[in-house]
């Protein structure tokens, strides 16, 4: 069964409101083996969205579509049904009595206007609803040329009544096929999109069974894995044998899984030797120590960590805590990292020294970074040349940092 969403609101498309829904939808339709072939975010123009639904039942067995079934003038979902499938708007009057009814229990008359929340499409169901006033709109339309139908499934854009309608009165009613669908996430680091899909090669063609696909963020690079298969088991030994190819052939970029951030990983590591960490960052504003913080259980690994002044400035306008004859430099990196280490009495010391007075926009003065790791006979130093602005250097030089101490650790 081929699935699209459709979610709709003019607050959505003018960037106002981000579409939840669809991503939500897609997760369930996918947990029981429905895969969704395109996400469409439209505003509230009728032509348009009639345009969409011809569109959508020509090429989907299914359509969830959201928002648009309010009261309001602005609400065309209903409307836009009716137009599809040239069939009038009629008053089903068990809807109008629950809608009266809440508007009762309330206290509150009701206003003439929900009334339209009880019109439906001639051959269409209503759906009830049990946290708001608009009820969905469900209906089967005859596709031109094939022999099935087309099920669409409106449903109110608020995503807390939306949700329990898909749940008890949508789901129920999808043949939901024989497969399932199971979805995996590898995190790397230290590698480039391209140069990670050159090196998993076939893994990554598309048709593949587990699917596997690529994605970047900040210099950490995700595979994504979609495996399709009778059962739960089936799906997870799939991709337990996927995880298997992509570490024969990636492993040392491999840092974890599913949410997993280096912090995290790096926490977990020191924690299990028993081991700590301090650091000394300039130009980055703590973001080294922000992450780390950020991890549950760091407090017993962590040791503390300086945000030192900015280099290239006068060694009176530094923070005091950097050594007076820092220099940007990789030496400067390993002293400032040695300085930390015996203030902190950590075992291990990072420091980061991102030069922020470059500008990125400039090419010929692209900024430059050096990061350094320190610990008993231990000396790591890596200069790092960042294209891009100041935001994502700041993101990608702690990152790299913390894989330079992951290295490290899972070297041993
Ligand atoms: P509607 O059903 O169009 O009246 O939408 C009511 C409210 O639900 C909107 O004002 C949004 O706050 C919220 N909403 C609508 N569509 C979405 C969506 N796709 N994702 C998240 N929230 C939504
Ligand atoms: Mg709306």
């Amino acid at each position: 069964m081929r699935a699209e969403i459709i979610a709709i609101g003019s607050e959505l498309t003018n960037g106002e409101k981000l579409d939840t829904n669809s991503q939500w939808l897609s997760t369930q339709l996918a947990s029981v083996g429905i895969s969704t072939h395109f996400h469409t975010t439209i505003a509230d123009h009728l032509d348009e969205l009639v345009e969409q639904l011809r569109l959508s039942i020509r090429r989907s067995d299914l359509v969830l579509i959201t928002g648009g079934l309010g009261p309001t003038l602005d609400d065309l979902t209903r409307q836009a049904m009716a137009e599809l499938t040239g069939a009038d708007l009629a008053l089903d009057e068990n809807s109008l009595q629950i809608i009266e009814n809440m508007f009762l229990q309330r206290d509150r008359e009701m206003p003439e206007r929900n009334r339209i929340q009880a019109l439906f499409p001639q051959g269409s169901e209503p759906i009830e609803n049990m946290h708001g006033t608009a009820p969905g709109i469900w209906m089967e339309v005859p596709r031109e040329n094939l022999n099935t139908n087309c099920c669409i499934a409106a449903m109110p854009g608020v995503p807390s009544e939306m949700k329990p309608m898909f749940t008890q009165s949508i789901l129920p009613r999808l043949s939901t096929g024989t497969n399932v669908i199971r979805f995996a996430r590898i995190n790397c680091f230290g590698m480039g999109e391209s140069k990670t899909e050159e090196i998993l090669g076939d893994i990554t063609s598309r048709g593949r069974d587990p699917e596997v696909g690529i994605t970047a963020h900040e210099a950490t690079i995700t595979l994504r894995i979609k495996a399709t298969g009778k059962s739960v088991e089936v799906c997870e030994q799939k991709i337990s044998e996927t995880c298997d190819l992509i570490h024969e052939r990636i492993g040392d970029y491999i840092y974890g899984y599913e949410d997993e951030e280096l912090e995290h990983v790096v926490v977990a590591l020191l924690s299990e030797r028993g081991q700590t960490l301090a650091t000394c960052e300039c130009g980055t504003g703590g973001l080294l120590s922000y992450r780390l913080t950020d991890v549950t259980g760091s407090t017993t690994c962590y040791a503390g960590g300086t945000i030192s002044g900015m280099p290239g400035l006068p060694a009176d306008q530094q923070n005091n805590l950097v050594d007076d004859g820092y220099q940007f430099s990789a030496s400067g990196a390993i002293s400032l990292a040695k300085e930390t280490r015996e203030k902190y009495a950590s075992n291990y010391a990072l420091s980061i020294v991102l030069d922020v007075n470059q500008s990125w926009q400039d090419a010929e003065n692209i900024p430059q970074a050096f990061i350094a790791l320190v610990a008993e006979g231990v000396e790591l130093v890596e200069e790092i040349g960042l294209t891009v602005n100041r935001a994502i250097a700041k993101s990608r030089v702690t990152k790299a940092a913390l894989n330079l101490l992951r290295s490290d650790l899972t070297r041993l």
